[in-house]
């Protein structure tokens, strides 16, 4: 049976791997079928694409986006996880669009700096900048600065004291609308992906209402399989994508090797009765 992983990241975002790498350890793993999914970025999958080339693995383009649901009632705002796949890379209006994603990231990362300096924790950003090597910095670079620099004594004090949702350092960013990031993908020919619908602290209730805005909004897909997920969830999200009529996708997010327990293709095989979204995916043989 082919292994398929649909959600991985490089050093092109807040992974650790070169994508040439990335891939090489796929190939590695036994993934037949692989879409490098960076953080509001498509600058890694050239070179993916010409590793892949030279060796028997698939690639499908993949992108994953950060978008901002609003939920019912509540008015509140969320950061959500969109994945992108089997998009026209070089579409000049999706890259366009992903430049603003972009700014959005890197002015998020300055005002975090600004707020940690009025704590007295100064020289985060330039350091995380160093990590990152772009300016568009991620979480983890920033909680790596704050460790290296002798601000926290481990990472989970930074994500609990700082950059953790709900923390000093959670405010607003002006990412894309989860509708608006759903056509962004679909504007570019790609087939749009909710994201580990496990990640988001909200309640069973909030989910359905969120998996049922994104199928409003024309989400095509769920992610059904992660890696870390257990048999019950696995079956809970296969249930909702039946629900809504969505199609059932499978991704490790794999972001480093010292994450072992999220290694390339090492999440469980999607569970019978789903739809795979790789049927709508042109060029992905089953
Ligand atoms: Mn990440
Ligand atoms: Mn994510
Ligand atoms: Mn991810």
């Amino acid at each position: 049976m082919p292994i398929y992983d649909f959600h991985c990241h490089s050093n092109h975002s807040d992974g650790s791997l070169a994508p040439t790498e990335l891939v090489h350890r796929a190939a590695d793993c036994g993934v037949d079928h692989l879409a490098l999914t960076d953080h509001d970025t498509v600058s890694g999958l050239a070179e993916a694409q010409a590793a892949a080339g030279a060796l028997d693995i698939n690639l499908v383009t993949g992108v994953e986006l950060s978008v901002n649901w609003t939920a019912g009632l509540t008015r509140k705002t969320r950061c959500i996880h969109v994945v992108g796949l089997g998009f026209d890379r070089e579409s000049a209006q999706f890259l366009e669009r992903l430049e603003a994603q972009s700014l959005a990231r890197r002015a998020r990362a300055e005002n975090i700096d600004e707020i940690l300096r009025g704590k007295g924790l100064d020289g985060v950003l330039p350091r995380a900048i160093e990590i990152a090597g772009t300016e568009a910095v991620c979480r983890p670079h920033l909680a790596k600065a704050l460790l290296e620099l002798g601000h926290v004594r481990n990472d989970r004090e930074a994500w609990r004291r700082f950059l953790g949702d709900g923390r000093l350092c959670d405010i607003p960013v002006p990412w894309v609308s989860l509708a608006d990031g759903v056509q962004w993908i679909h504007d570019a020919g790609g087939v749009a992906v909710l994201a580990h619908p496990a990640h988001y602290r909200i309640s069973r209730k909030q989910l359905m209402r969120l998996v049922h805005d994104f199928r409003d909004a024309g989400g095509d897909a769920i992610e059904v399989s992660v890696a870390g997920l257990d048999a019950d969830q696995m079956t809970r999200f296969a249930k909702l994508a039946g629900r809504f009529g969505l199609r059932a996708s499978t991704g490790s997010d794999f972001h480093t090797p010292e994450h072992t327990w999220r290694n390339l293709g090492s999440q469980a095989p999607l569970p019978e009765g789903v739809e795979p979204v790789w049927d709508i995916l042109p060029g992905v043989a089953a």
